[in-house]
């Protein structure tokens, strides 16, 4: 494990300020102190990602897929040492870290076979008409092209799956991005190992220097001063919503404004219906909440239901399954505060009823599943109610009628998911409060909960703002890369000066769209 901050194929730790991993079981420190990089090693590696772009930024898909397959390798060579590293620094179990690993590898396997396949350049083509009348038509000629190099904030509570070799990285580097991580001050081992396996992943598929490094330290200094450096033109970020916005004001405040694609949290309703009062979806329900200690961007925090006796008995079941729930060790204890804290301000707050607390509090960090009701109206009259309590709780809004259940769900900010539970006879009776849903989020789900999100080419993970700070683009699923680059028009341009993939003959193979029409052939 490299105890420095990774600048291309260097490594180097000029800094006082150390970062140290924390064991949030045990309250104890790990081994490793990490270096916090300083403002010369900011632009070091800012400069290095410079000159890394102009040459990874042509490289063909083929070697580009070989370098994300390699890095899949690497990490898969780091073996138990990563799983046992991981879980000290996170709290989470072998099993979690061990599918998330399969997650983070399978992410970066899905980019290489988009890469080498090439469809989502958007090659498109029109051809010349010089014989057009009033005025001829030049040849033009659009794809995608990488859009410069790519900060990537790492989460906490994706150790591997959204931190080093996260989505975000696999998708910039798919798209033709040297990638500049931020460490997460929870899981610097997990990032030094990973962090290493990409350098040596880079190296071997024959990448320039700079495609990749790996800076420690916090965010207001290191962060800050990344988003703010001219060389950096995107950035990729899940986190909290203060966090997220302070860095997407200053990317915006910036001589040239930059993307900056935030993931920020949601409360992620679910609209309940009286089919659903079962205790097969209390159990459904529960396993969501707990999932992960309820630390998810897409844990079930708010649960919407029209009062009735059958609604109270419901309500009744899921609070007894969540109350024998164990508690679990949170990702730091910075979160687990923070959790316990939001807990207290929300049960504070008038009209609000505690159905259910775990009363499992053996351990250090622990989060405890909790479950709160509350009236529709006292919803509406304090928003303090719909601010997310990131963790095992969740809270059930009994609305008086159909008509408040539809103004509730008016009133919400925008959320990454909804959920409607019930049977297909009730759609018609609710379809104006499951249309009030789908205007507030990214992701709708049927019969289902929010969590466990899929990585494929169908999946949209953002949403409405503050949910994501850009409502068109998606976090996970390999239509993340769109956020990492541009389209680029080349008019009237030499045959042999045109990026293999808009060349005539398709010399690639890719798809393409000929002159209105899609072809794989020339
Ligand atoms: P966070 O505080 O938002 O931190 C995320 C990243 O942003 C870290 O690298 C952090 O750096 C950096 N950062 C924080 N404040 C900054 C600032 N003022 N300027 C520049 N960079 C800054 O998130 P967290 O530490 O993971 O967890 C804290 C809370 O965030 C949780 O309790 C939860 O409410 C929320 N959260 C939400 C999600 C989600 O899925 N949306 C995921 C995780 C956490 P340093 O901390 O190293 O300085």
């Amino acid at each position: 494990m490299i105890e420095s901050n990774l600048i291309g194929f260097s490594t180097s730790g000029v800094g006082d300020t150390f970062t140290v991993g924390m064991n949030p079981a045990t309250g104890e420190p790990l081994s490793g102190q990490f270096p916090g990089a300083t403002t010369d090693e900011v632009n070091q590696a800012v400069k290095k990602a410079q000159h890394a772009a102009s040459v990874y930024g042509r490289i063909s898909g083929e070697r580009k897929a070989k370098f994300l397959n390699a890095i899949a390798e690497e990490i898969e060579t780091l073996g138990d040492t990563l799983v046992e590293r991981c879980c000290a620094e996170s709290g989470l179990p072998e099993a979690r870290i061990i599918g998330e690993r399969g997650r983070t590898t399978g992410q970066l396997r899905m980019f290489a076979d988009l890469v080498s396949e090439g469809s989502w350049l958007e090659a498109t083509i029109d051809t010349a008409q010089p014989d057009r009348t009033p005025i001829p038509k030049p040849d033009l000629r659009r794809m995608m092209v990488p859009i410069g190099p790519v900060v990537v904030f790492a989460a906490s509570n994706f150790p591997l799956a959204f931190s080093t070799a996260g989505g975000d990285t696999a998708s910039a580097l798919a798209g033709g991005n040297p990638v500049i991580v931020k460490a997460h001050g929870a899981h610097p081992g997990t990032s030094a190992m990973v962090g290493e396996a990409i350098m040596k992943a880079a190296q071997r598929a024959g990448m320039p220097d700079g495609v990749f490094s790996l800076l420690h330290g916090s965010g207001r200094i290191v962060g800050q001063g990344l988003i703010q450096h001219i060389g950096i033109k995107a950035a990729g970020f899940t986190g909290s919503h203060q966090a997220g916005r302070i860095l997407y004001d200053l990317a915006n405040q910036r001589d040239e404004p930059i993307p900056f694609f935030a993931e920020m949290g949601s409360i992620n309703p679910v609209l309940l219906l009286p089919s659903a009062f079962n205790s097969d979806t209390a159990d459904m329900l529960a396993g969501s909440i707990t999932m992960g200690v309820g630390q998810f961007c897409t844990n079930p925090g708010l649960i919407i239901s029209i009062a009735c006796a059958e609604l109270d008995h419901f309500v009744q079941v899921l609070g007894d399954v969540l109350s024998k729930g164990d508690a679990g060790v949170m990702l730091t204890q910075r979160i687990c505060k923070s959790y316990t804290d939001g807990v207290t301000t929300t049960l504070s707050q008038e009209g609000i009823k505690v159905e259910a607390r775990s009363d499992d509090e053996d351990g250090l960090n622990m989060g405890q599943p909790t479950l709160a009701s509350v009236s529709g109206e006292t919803f509406l009259a304090n928003p303090t109610l719909a601010t997310e309590v990131f963790g095992p709780f969740s809270m059930v809004v009994k609305c008086r009628d159909n008509a408040e259940l539809e103004v509730v769900l008016a009133s919400l900010e925008g959320q990454l998911t909804g959920s409607v539970i019930g049977s297909e006879e009730e759609f018609s009776k609710y379809q104006s409060a499951i249309n009030s849903m789908e205007a507030k989020v990214g992701r709708i789900v049927y019969n289902g909960v929010p969590t466990g999100v899929e990585v494929c080419p169908s999946m949209q993970h953002g949403g409405p703002y503050p949910a994501a700070s850009d409502v068109r683009f998606t976090s996970v699923g390999s239509a993340a890369i769109k956020r990492f680059v541009r389209p680029m028009a080349f008019q009237s341009w030499p045959q042999d000066k045109l990026p293999y993939e808009l060349r005539d003959g398709n010399p690639v193979g890719i798809w393409r769209l000929v002159n209105g029409n899609w072809t794989r052939g020339s």
